[in-house]
């Protein structure tokens, strides 16, 4: 009603102005052509001014809009322009670009936590996945500004990046800094000199924008706990979240990872440092409930701790890392036959194993049930992150496939969880994460005025994941529109070639 009478009495206003003009054009005939030249001006800068804003880059029409932050669920129409979105409405709306929504979702653009994949190959797949924002947290880097450099106008989607403690080790260590450590990072223990100088490295690393810190401690099992509190204490000055890989996997004690989660909540409550703990179906096998016990109940307690999984039931990872030292056997709970190399997709023997072992390789790690990845897909604790990484078309399937395979086997077809329920951890749970350190992820992760044009429309009824172990590059179906900062990637289900509208997500430095 405050609307309707405010339109009024400006349509009143108008009309009275003009009605003064014309009174104006009687009365002082020799200002005639001063008020004719004074209304075409009008005639023609005001009225087009008028109506332009209402005129956008892209409208996207008659979707089920889905905001998780609102709750909104509801069918609306919404307009893009500079790279934001303007207006969401029920009134029909003009733009350069009409995209016909009627019968998909529209939602928010999926935050990938978790993509160490990060280039042209990587990001075609994350995108016909309805990957927004691919983030390399866990691992990380060591050099944050060549890092952006690499990507800086050239990138699909938006990225990010954390400052890699394994990138940190390697380094004080003066070996190479490659993407897992094989050499002395992955098994001696440091030196005070060497904690000292990985400390530096992740504070520089901080001061140029870095979004978190990133660990991998299973692959460092010689990495002290005091060493892993001194690299949580920097994070804390900087409020970065700490994303681990947690030292120990499964249920065997001592070593578990009960035991691992244990060490992490004490570092997050020692230091004040937020916590978030990576791919925990994978690490806690069996023990995923009790893990996601202990991390409610450490969030009672007001600790900021949250966690991602992702749905497959193997994981995947270099064989030459320190993960297949000694034991793994008794550790997974499992044997030769349940690893699968990824290259050729063959099980392994012993002596495969053995063989591979000495070249490195990535491998697939069969350890979990589907009821363990089931129960960590449905509780409100978890985030999706897939974890992704493709090299030439190998890798793990969920790389391409993570979130279509939430949204079409756990939500449709099984009804694990509401349409509502998975959205909100492909998206405003992942955007909440970061936002304290990183301010711009207030505009992800949501539709309303003011945020990011980073929108993901699907069908509901379609959408599935292709890529499976023996063929992980396989795109996506049901995705049919992405847009990236207002720029569509992907259209009509297909990638659209020669678009690089993804930007940085850095803190601010
Ligand atoms: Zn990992």
């Amino acid at each position: 009603m405050k609307n309707l009478s405010r339109k009024g009495a400006t349509a009143q206003s108008d009309s009275v102005k003009l009605e003064f003009s014309f009174a104006s054009l009687r009365l002082c005939g020799r200002n005639t052509l001063f008020v004719a030249i004074l209304l075409i001006f009008s005639a023609l800068f005001i009225a087009p001014a008028s109506s332009s804003s209402a005129f956008y880059d892209v409208v996207i029409l008659n979707g089920r809009v889905i905001d998780p932050e609102s709750r909104t669920d509801t069918v609306r129409n919404l307009g893009i322009s500079n790279g934001a979105i303007k207006t969401i409405s029920t009134s029909n709306l003009n733009g350069r670009t009409v995209i016909d929504a009627r019968g998909l979702v529209v939602s928010p653009g999926f935050i990938d936590l978790h993509q160490h994949g990060q280039d042209d190959e990587n990001y075609r797949f994350k995108a016909m996945d309805g990957v927004t924002t691919a983030l390399e947290l866990e691992v990380g880097t060591g050099d944050v500004d060549a890092w952006y450099a690499q990507r800086d106008g050239k990138s699909l989607i938006n990225y990010g990046v954390s400052a890699g403690h394994l990138a940190a080790r390697m380094a004080a260590m003066h070996e190479p800094v490659t993407f897992l450590p094989t050499g002395d990072a992955a098994r001696r223990s440091a030196t005070d000199a060497e904690i000292a100088e990985m400390k530096q490295r992740l504070e520089d690393g901080l001061k140029r924008g870095a979004i978190a810190v990133g660990f991998g401690i299973q692959y460092t099992p010689n990495a002290s706990r005091w060493e892993i509190l001194e690299m949580f204490r920097v994070a804390a000055r900087y409020n970065a979240s700490c994303h681990v890989h947690m030292r120990h996997a499964g249920v065997k004690e001592p070593g578990s990872s009960i035991q691992a989660l244990e060490e992490l909540i004490a570092a997050a409550t020692i230091t004040g440092a937020p916590l978030h703990v990576v791919h925990i179906q994978s690490t806690g096998g069996p023990a995923t409930p009790k893990l996601l016990q202990m991390i409610a109940e450490a969030r009672s307690r007001g600790l900021d701790v949250t966690t991602e999984c992702y749905p497959y039931i193997a994981g995947m990872t270099d064989i030459k890392s320190a993960i297949f030292d000694e034991g793994w056997q008794e550790v997974f709970n499992i044997d030769y036959k349940d690893l699968q190399w990824a290259a050729t997709g063959e099980r392994l023997t012993k002596e495969t194993f053995e063989k591979y072992r000495r070249t490195g390789g990535m491998v697939a790690v069969f350890s979990m049930t589907e009821e363990i990845v089931a129960a960590a897909i449905k509780s409100p604790l978890t985030m999706i992150a897939s974890d992704g990484i493709l090299e030439r078309g190998k890798g793990h399937p969920r790389t391409a496939g993570t979130y279509s395979r939430v949204l079409g086997n756990y939500v449709r077809d099984k009804g694990a969880l509401t349409l509502m329920e998975a959205l909100t951890k492909m998206t405003l749970m992942p955007a909440q994460r970061l936002e304290r350190r990183v301010p711009m992820m207030k505009n992800k992760g949501r539709i309303r005025v003011g945020a990011d044009a980073d929108l993901t429309i699907f069908d509901l009824r379609s959408i599935t994941d292709k890529s499976t172990f023996q063929d992980p590059a396989q795109y996506a179906e049901g995705i049919r529109f992405v847009l990236v900062n207002g720029v569509l990637i992907v259209k009509d289900g297909g990638l659209q070639s020669d678009v690089h509208p993804g930007r940085a997500v850095r803190a601010p430095f």
